[in-house]
């Protein structure tokens, strides 16, 4: 893995979803059509439930794929698949330890496919029958996924990963949400042998209709965890849903001034990966001329 001065934009790929799946379609994608050399992977593209030998092939494959075309890949992330298990937050004690099964077998791939990282969101308390939702998980479920995370820290040393990821969702049955809960959270996930750190989402932190109407910037986020942040998502939004939308949408946030407040808050290195979801019936060629559009501004801005 090169080292990169991570000034330059990357990309999830979370648009490749049920399009540019196998690493000889998004590899020439990123590299030629989008211009960009930095990567998130998506666990979307590969399920690390797949048998050993399939994943150890596609595992292979990315890793060539990566190199033939000159694109690094900074870690992998969890995807929107396996998140709607509610993972390591299930009510079903089983499930949790699928979830982190799951997760050690994700460590595997990344591992062999040459990443050095992997992360994600990492659960989801189920609804009440009332609706009603508190504003903290219980107790015991927060220090079950400390547990989990140190455990999983453990394992991610053993296969040779060097950092691991949460990325805080704006929702009241996930887990870390507010500032504070993240600032805990990578408090109590000090000790791990893998290091613990946030990937924080622009479309999270400026959730409005959570976090009411101030909650138009994400400086609070970078300037309070700035030290324990290790990727940032970006996208286009109007923060009043977590739209993922491209930068040809229109809404609140400007790549320039973007590129400004991670510069001011200590964040200029910190990766930066567009994460963009398409709907499934969108044309492919329209979405590739967005993406172009996006990767190109994005770049422009930070230049
Ligand atoms: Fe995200
Ligand atoms: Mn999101």
């Amino acid at each position: 893995m090169s080292q990169r001065n991570g000034t330059n934009p990357g990309i999830n790929l979370s648009f490749c979803v049920k399009r540019w799946i196998t690493p000889d379609r998004w590899a020439p994608v990123v590299r030629d059509q989008l211009g960009l050399d930095l990567i998130q992977f998506s666990f979307d593209l590969v399920d690390p439930m797949w048998p050993a030998s399939v994943l150890s092939r596609h595992a292979r494959e990315v890793r060539k794929a990566a190199d033939d075309h000159g694109i690094t890949i900074h870690s992998a992330f969890i995807g929107l698949a396996h998140y709607t298990f509610n993972q390591l937050l299930h009510p079903d004690e089983e499930v949790r330890r699928v979830a982190e099964t799951w997760l050690e077998r994700a460590y595997g791939f990344a591992a062999e496919a040459g990443i050095p990282g992997v992360g994600g969101p990492l659960g989801a308390i189920a609804s009440r029958t009332d609706g009603k939702e508190a504003d903290a998980i219980d107790e015991r479920d927060y220090a079950d996924l400390v547990e989990r995370m140190l455990r999983l820290g453990n394992k991610a040393k053993a296969v040779g990963l060097s950092e691991l990821y949460v990325e805080p969702t704006p929702m009241r049955r996930e887990w870390p949400w507010t500032i504070e809960q993240a600032r805990q959270m990578m408090t109590d996930a000090a000790g791990s042998a893998t290091p613990w750190r946030l990937c924080v989402d622009w479309g999270h932190g400026t959730f409005q209709p959570l976090y009411g109407p101030q909650a138009d910037t994400m400086e609070p986020w970078f300037t309070e965890l700035h030290d324990v942040i290790g990727a940032v998502h970006i996208q286009q939004t109007d923060f009043q849903f977590d739209r993922h939308w491209d930068f040809t949408e229109k809404g609140r946030v400007d790549p320039a001034e973007a590129r400004a407040l991670l510069a001011r808050t200590g964040l200029a290195q910190s990766p930066v990966f567009l994460e963009v979801f398409y709907p499934f019936e969108r044309d492919s060629i329209s979405l590739l001329e967005a993406l172009k559009a996006s990767a190109a501004s994005l770049k422009q801005a930070f230049a």
